[in-house]
């Protein structure tokens, strides 16, 4: 061999030291695994800050591997620390581990059978995101790189999130509460990947979107003062609902004359409007709550400064008063588009060209945001359509199906962006 093809054959072997043979063998012994995890998982679902069965699974699973586990992180999160054979940088890789208070409707052998309480009301209990999938991929990926640490520059830091649909009414939780408890310190992260399973992205498919991907979720209460008054004397009178329709009205001008579009999108909805008791009076006061979605920073406070201008001064305007408060529920999905950039060649290598496909913001949330916020970060959606089907049910919904075939090219794309973001570091 001369000097030439063996520096071929060295560039080679290194462009592949992510994919080597080592690596094929140890997707396809996992895939099995992954998939009778993530059965077991959807048909023993557990609620946000209530997942205790999935937790201790979780937690056994990643302690076999060698793996260093802390647990009780937020409630119910399984946080796990694999250190390479050589020192670096470290990754965070996240899933999501929580079910929804919806009855199954599908016929399947791991269909769920579960039922909870929830708000003082029996409901069923199933995996309507998919984040049972989610859960069993993470730790498919913690299998293959708990085997192959020698391929590791650095750390990977599984994070197993619990209640990312939000926590029960008066408790914390969520990735909000893993990063208050210090889940990105010691190792401190880098960087963070997750995913998100898609009922209606075909399998083999994987998008994304640099920057703004989901919204940032806020909800916002109005109260308006009026006068009350007989219906026939209006003049007597601050009519509270003629107010709140102007307020509307105002609100939606926000979006439609202030709010470049074409930029990203935007959305004030008013959801709830609440006054008066009879025909014949104009009632005291109105009350009104709503949500906000914003998908960049800069859009998200510009909207709240007009909002909060704009309530009281309509109010005014019409002789009553109204005062408005924002909460925040969830942050803006923000991908960081250096990172993007950096890890796009990867999802290429992985799923392919032409099955690695941008995609337009979603106007949903989601609280990997509280972890971008920290670090930079990628989240990015994985397909779990039936491949040959063209529709199927949404997510949240009692026939909402993930098609298992889906999970390996999860496992794949998480494990090889941690390798490749660490080893190139
Ligand atoms: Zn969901
Ligand atoms: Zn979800």
């Amino acid at each position: 061999m001369n000097k030439i093809i063996l520096t071929g054959l060295f560039l080679v072997s290194t462009f592949c030291m992510a994919q080597g043979p080592n690596m094929e063998d140890a997707y396809k012994n996992v895939e099995k695994k992954v998939i009778e995890w993530r059965r077991d998982i959807h048909q023993n679902p557990e609620l946000s800050n209530r997942e205790f069965k999935t937790a201790a699974k979780i937690a056994a699973h990643l302690k076999s591997l060698g793996i260093d586990v802390q647990t009780g992180v937020a409630h119910t999160g399984v946080v796990g620390v694999l250190k390479g054979n050589s020192p670096g940088k470290t990754v965070a890789l996240r899933a999501d581990i929580d079910a929804l208070p919806v009855y199954e409707r599908n016929d399947l052998p791991y269909k769920s059978n579960v039922t909870s309480e929830f708000l003082g009301e029996k409901v069923g209990v199933m995996h309507a995101c998919g984040h049972d999938t989610h859960t069993a991929i993470l730790m498919g990926v913690a299998e293959v790189l708990a085997k192959n640490k020698d391929k590791i520059k650095g750390n990977v830091k599984f994070i197993f999130q619990p209640a990312e649909e939000g926590p029960p009414p008066g408790e914390e939780g969520g990735a909000l509460l893993m990063v208050k408890e210090g889940v990105l310190k010691n190792p401190d992260v880098d960087a963070i990947f997750g995913l998100h399973i898609n009922s209606q992205t075909p399998v083999g498919v994987i998008r994304y979107k640099s920057g703004g991907a989901m919204a940032a979720a806020q909800s916002f209460t109005i109260n308006v003062k009026g006068k009350q008054s007989h219906g026939s004397q209006p003049w007597a009178g601050v009519d509270p609902i003629l107010i709140s329709a102007k307020i509307i009205d105002g609100l939606q001008t926000i979006i439609s004359r202030e709010t470049e579009l074409t930029q990203e999108a935007a959305v004030i909805t008013v959801g709830k409007i609440k006054s008066g008791v009879r025909f014949n009076i104009i009632p005291e006061s109105a009350e009104m709550i709503g949500t906000i979605r914003t998908l960049d920073y800069d859009m998200k406070a510009k909207l709240n400064k007009r909002m909060e201008e704009m309530v009281p001064m309509i109010a005014k305007a019409y002789g009553g008063e109204a005062t408005i408060e924002i909460r925040d529920a969830t942050d803006i999905t923000y991908n960081n588009p250096e990172l993007v950039t950096a890890m796009l060649p990867t999802l290429q290598r992985v799923a392919g060209e032409s099955n690695t496909q941008t995609q337009k913001a979603i106007t949903g949330a989601e609280d990997f945001s509280y972890f971008q916020r920290e670090v930079p970060g990628f989240f990015f959606f994985l397909g779990g359509m039936t491949p040959g089907n063209t529709e199927s049910f949404p997510h949240h919904t009692p026939d909402f199906l993930i098609d298992d075939s889906g999970l390996l090219l999860g496992v794949r794309a998480l494990t090889e962006m941690s390798l490749d973001y660490l080893n190139r570091s």
